[in-house]
This record gives structure tokens, sequence and C-alpha cells, in this order.
């Protein structure tokens, strides 16, 4: 059931399969160099197992950056199951991925991920201890988008300070791209910061709420990117910062939730010929597994040890910040090369 593959990029690669539930999907360990590789668990429909192996192996070297950017004692690793949430998405199913990370005896610990939600992984939680992202449990985290938008805005005045010479965003006009968890929560800190919001959403219906709550500007989902606005905060999807929109953006600065906003090698070094300021995506969103780490650690006073790790995720973003503009590169490159370090320094 549990198959390992040769990997040389990784630490560990497993095919997981249960011909009884019909469970195919894969676990990736990229490193466990800082703790225990931490990352969620993934279900959504791809082309074949190269193209699944493929996203399982991205993500959990992301989560390997992303969990250092953050400060964590924690590693990178990624699960993901091949096929519908919607339709195959089955307690046996469920249950036998949980067995396959429990045999992996706490090397990997998941969480809720695209296409999973914490009655899935209270399921999960059923055959394994190495989930987080439950509801209900002593040191159970919920959901971590509140945690999350709060790190992207705090990380939003880091860069402020940069661009605008200051970390008020009183008055700052920010479009924001995708309304959902975490672009709701970060419309709210930023309506209370007296910013100037302009918002897309693909669901009509977020948008009307969002406009209802806060009297904010709506803008069609396909302009949002090159709004007249001072801050662009892309929060729905991955690649949105490409070739074809990079020329159009008009904010001095990009700060948002989603993962894996630039689509390729070329575009951080394209946005910093522009002038524009990327805050890189995976230090800006690292409150979300804050928030979770702090239930796969057990930390029993969660609140101000969440609190501690998002200052120091701000101040870490300040110091990325300050070492891109005193090298003249973009800080995306900065952040890499910090993490990877970190990762090069830390003993096995
Ligand atoms: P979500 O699914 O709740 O919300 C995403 C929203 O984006 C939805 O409302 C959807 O309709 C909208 N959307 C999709 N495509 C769009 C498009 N082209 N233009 C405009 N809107 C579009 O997701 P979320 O939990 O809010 O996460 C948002 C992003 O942040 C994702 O990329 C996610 O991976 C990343 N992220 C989330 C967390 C977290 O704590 N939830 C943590 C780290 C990173």
């Amino acid at each position: 059931m549990l198959t390992r593959l040769a990997i040389p990029t990784h630490e560990e690669l497993y095919r997981v399969e249960d011909r009884e539930s019909g469970l195919r999907g894969f676990i990736a360990l990229h490193s466990t160099r800082l703790g225990p590789a931490a990352g969620g668990l993934r279900m959504r429909v791809y082309d074949g197992d190269d193209a699944a192996i493929e996203d399982v192996l991205n993500l959990s070297r992301g989560m390997s950056y992303k969990n250092a950017a953050a400060g964590l004692p924690l590693g990178g690793g990624k699960a993901v199951i091949m096929g519908d949430p919607a339709a195959d998405k089955t307690s046996g199913l469920l249950r036998a991925m949980g067995r396959a990370i429990n045999a992996l005896q706490g090397r990997y610990w998941t969480a809720e991920d695209m296409g999973m939600s914490p009655e899935d992984m209270a399921e999960i939680a059923r055959e394994t201890r190495f989930v987080a992202g439950l509801d209900s449990g002593r040191h159970a985290s919920g959901d971590p988008s509140p945690v999350t938008a709060r790190g992207v805005f705090n990380a939003m005045r880091a860069g402020a300070a940069q661009v605008f010479g200051t970390t008020d965003l009183a008055g700052r006009h920010v479009a924001v791209q995708g309304l959902g968890h975490v672009g709701w929560h970060l419309c709210l800190l930023l309506h209370e910061a007296r910013a100037r919001l302009s918002v897309a959403d693909m669901d009509p219906a977020r948008v009307a709420g969002t406009v209802k709550e806060f009297g904010v500007t709506a803008v069609d989902p396909r302009a949002i990117h090159a709004a007249e606005t001072d801050i662009f905060a892309p929060c729905a999807i991955g690649g949105i910062l490409n070739p074809r929109s990079i020329p159009e953006i008009r904010a001095r600065m990009i700060c948002g939730a989603a993962n894996n906003q630039l689509s390729g090698s070329g575009d951080a070094q394209a946005l910093q010929e522009r002038g524009i300021l990327y805050l890189p995506d995976y230090v800006a969103n690292g409150g979300g597994i804050i928030n979770v780490a702090a239930e796969i650690l057990q930390i029993d006073d969660r609140a101000p040890w969440v609190e501690e790790r998002l200052t120091a995720m701000q101040a870490r973003m300040t110091h990325i910040l300050t070492r891109a503009k005193g090298e003249g590169v973009s800080p995306a490159l900065i952040a890499d090369r910090m993490v990877e370090d970190e990762l090069l320094q830390t003993a096995v």
C-alpha cells in the first residue's frame, strides 16, 4: 500500500494505494532537517501519476521554504489524493490515507489543503495522531485563515514602510484579488486600518457580501491586477504574476496570501525592473502554518506563542526587504537565499 519511490531531490517519496477504498495518491517529504515534515493534504483530479508527483514534489519543497521562513522547527512535506473531492471522497479513502500517514511514524504531519475540510481531518485522525487542522481537541487550531490574513497585513505594513515611508495603511488604496477565507479577513483588517479597497472574485455573491460589509469598490476579476492602486494583494490563485500580467500592474507593491504567485523564474526580476516591490508569498503567508504548528507542537498557551511568531515573521520580512534594497535585487531572491542557507546549515 505504501511504496517508496527513488527521488534525488527529496528525502522520501511514497506512492499510496488502497484497492478497497480506491485511494491513489502520493506523500513527499522534502526535508526533515528542521523538524518533522509538515504540510497539507490536497485532493484534486490529476492528469495521471506524473502530474500528481510533480505537484506533491513542488508543494513539499515549498513547505520546507515556508516553514523555515516562519522560523518553525518543522520541515517540508505534502500529500495528494488523486480524485474529485466532491465525487470520490469517502470515509474509507480518508482512513486509508490516515493509515499511510501513520506508517511514517511522525516524520510527516498532515493538515487541511485544497479539497479537504476539518471534518476530513477528523476522519484521518481516527487512524493517526499525526494530523493537525482539527476543529476540536486540546490543541486544535481550527481555521488558519484569520492568522494568515494577519500575517499578510503585517507584511504589507513592512512593505509600506519601504515604499511609502510609513507603516500606516490609512488612505492607501489596496486591490484584493479573491474574497475567500483569507481575502475576506484581509479586507476586514484593511478596512479597520482605514485603507481604500478595490476587490474582485469570480463568485459574485462573495463580491456582493464584501461590498455590503465594507462599502468597497468591485472590479472586474479579469482586471483587478491592473487596477490603479498602491498595493495589489493576490489572495486567490497561483501564477497570477506572469509575463502577461506584470506589464499591466500599476500598483507599486504586491503583497498577498496566494501560494506560488510567480509563474516562473523570470517574474521576480521583471517586477524588480518595473520598480514594483514584490513581497515573497511564502514569507507573507506563513501565518497559517504558524497557527497549525501550535497544534503540531502541542503548545498549551497558543495565543502568545502565535503572536510572538507573527511579530518575528514581520521582522524577518523587514530584514529581507532591507537586504534586497541594499543589494538592488528582488526580495524573492533574498528570501530564497536566506532559507537555503538555513536549510544547509542545520545539521541532520
Ligand atoms: P478560498 O478558496 O477560501 O478563497 C479563494 C477565493 O478566490 C474564492 O472566493 C474564489 O472564488 C476566488 N477566486 C478564484 N479564482 C479567482 C480569480 N481568477 N479571480 C478572483 N477571484 C478568484 O481560499 P483561501 O483559503 O482564502 O486561500 C487563498 C489563497 O491563499 C490560496 O492561494 C491559498 O493557497 C493561499 N493560502 C491560504 C492560507 C489559509 O490560511 N487559508 C494560508 C496560506 C496560503
